[in-house]
């Protein structure tokens, strides 16, 4: 279904484009989801919740924030759910609305739309200008246009990778390295820098080639979408004959043949001739197409949002088994992200019995007879403030007063930080006389903030028969 039109010459070098502007309700909506989504990366790492920028992936700690959940290392199961709930949810949405990840919400597309596009026009002009300005040899005015381009662009292009990196240091580390001398954090500074690098040859040069010769998910675009997925798309039925094409049929259609939708096509494409792979579904070619549509008094929507199907006059149906399917497996994955981090425990808890003894008898009297059991207990604080822990110091068995010794308890574990400690139980051998074990129930609290928590752990306690 999805056409490939080759647009790189034979040489393979790189074709350059000069859209023109689009005006209308798209490139509004277009302009607005963009500094929205813009605003959100730059602010992101700024704001602090519980101590910790609200996104934080400090992989040398194998510490990860998330508006203030915390996770470490052990949690890397939940990323399964995280991969799956992302990959599942872009196949629904793609097999429902066709690319509009590519258009609307791509980290591609987005900084060259919307801020790499808009410098190149402040500085050289509109897209006639551009081109020109392209075309012609350099002159003082080209030397000094591109050096006010390029320029700008790094700028951006630090903005964005200083911006990239504060999500993996938090942004106060990231402040005193950037005012420190490079020799401190050399390999830092290499990295940001050649980042910078990639995001300015990339946004500033390259732009939306990497959409239509690299990205892999354009590729996929023939196996996600079918008849019924929601595309940009050309009403052929109602556009032809156009304009100027030669037929014996003195009936028109609505396509003056104006090439505004090829104009402002950021990827150099002519939607007429059907869905290509090329298309990023950016809508600039509805906005052109209605423009014309509205000076020419003909209805809009010559070019819309529209199935194949839909196309050809047959009813759309967005809701068959496949998107089902991957609906269904989008939201068990979502549930699962949900359940995997709301059942996670601020206090990680492992309780081992010692090796060297499994116990010890201790003798008070000839009737009394007591035991001892040595447990190592395992204490790691995977919360994001630091916690207070200690055990119950008295328990009862069968109305039994059992007693607990636990020297290095109470312990005050920082955020992520694991402690071991030894505790003893002491209880009466009466309580193994029929069973030469009894399960005990450990009573752990913690303290963080004035927030108090218990936490149970069952153990067996042994002795001899
Ligand atoms: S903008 Fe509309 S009228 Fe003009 S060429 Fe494209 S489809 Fe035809
Ligand atoms: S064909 Fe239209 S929607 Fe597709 S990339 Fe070109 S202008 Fe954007």
């Amino acid at each position: 279904m999805v056409e490939s039109t080759q647009k790189l010459p034979e040489d393979g070098f790189r074709i350059n484009q000069f859209p023109m502007a689009a005006h209308g309700f798209f490139r509004k909506q277009r302009d607005l989801s963009q500094w929205v989504l813009i605003s959100i990366f730059i602010i992101l790492p700024w704001i602090k919740i519980n101590g910790l920028p609200a996104i934080l992936i400090n992989l040398p700690d194998r510490r990860f924030a998330f508006f203030g959940l915390n996770f470490w290392s052990h949690d890397a199961p939940l990323l399964f759910f995280v991969i799956a709930s992302f990959s599942l949810g872009l196949l629904f949405a793609t097999s429902v609305w066709g690319r509009v990840w590519c258009g609307w919400a791509c980290p591609q597309t987005i900084p060259i739309d919307g801020i790499f596009r808009k410098i190149e026009t402040l500085v050289e002009g509109n897209h006639i200008a551009r081109k020109k300005l392209h075309e012609k040899p350099f002159d003082n005015e080209k030397i000094v246009k591109a050096a006010v381009k390029w320029f700008l662009f790094f700028t951006v292009s630090l903005i964005l990778s200083h911006t990239f990196f504060a999500y993996f240091t938090g942004p106060g580390a990231l402040v005193s390295m950037a005012l420190s001398p490079p020799s401190n954090a050399l390999t830092t500074f290499l990295i940001v820098n050649t980042t910078t690098l990639i995001i300015l040859l990339n946004f500033g040069w390259f732009k939306e080639r990497l959409c239509t010769v690299i990205c892999p998910y354009g590729r996929l675009q023939s196996v996600l979408m079918d008849e019924d997925s929601l595309v940009v798309a050309y009403d052929e039925k109602r556009g032809e004959p156009r304009k100027g094409s030669k037929t014996r049929s003195k009936k028109r259609g609505d396509c003056i043949d104006c090439l505004k939708c090829v104009a402002v096509c950021p990827t150099g494409i002519d939607i007429r001739h059907g869905i290509q792979m090329e298309c990023i579904a950016c809508t600039s070619c509805i906005d052109a197409c209605n423009e014309i549509m509205r000076i020419t008094k003909k209805p809009e929507g010559l070019i819309r949002y529209e199935s194949e199907n839909g196309l050809k006059g047959e009813k759309t149906v967005f809701w068959k088994m496949k998107t089902n399917i991957y609906l269904g497996l989008t939201i068990l994955s979502v549930i699962g992200l949900f359940l995997f981090v709301f059942n996670r425990s601020g206090l990680d808890i492992t309780v081992l019995r010692a090796h060297e003894t499994p116990y010890q008898v201790l003798k008070t009297s000839k009737e009394r007879v007591l035991i001892a059991n040595h447990f190592t207990l395992s204490l790691k604080n995977q919360s994001a403030v630091k916690m207070e822990v200690d055990v119950m110091r008295t328990g009862k068995i069968e109305n039994t007063k059992i007693e607990i010794i636990a020297s290095t308890l109470p312990v005050v574990i920082p955020p992520g930080e694991a402690k071991k400690n030894h505790i003893f139980i002491k209880f009466p051998k009466s309580i193994l006389e029929k069973k030469s074990h009894h399960k005990f129930r450990l009573q752990i609290t913690t303290k963080s903030k004035d927030i108090t928590q218990k936490y149970i752990k069952e153990i067996s306690l042994v002795g001899p028969i």
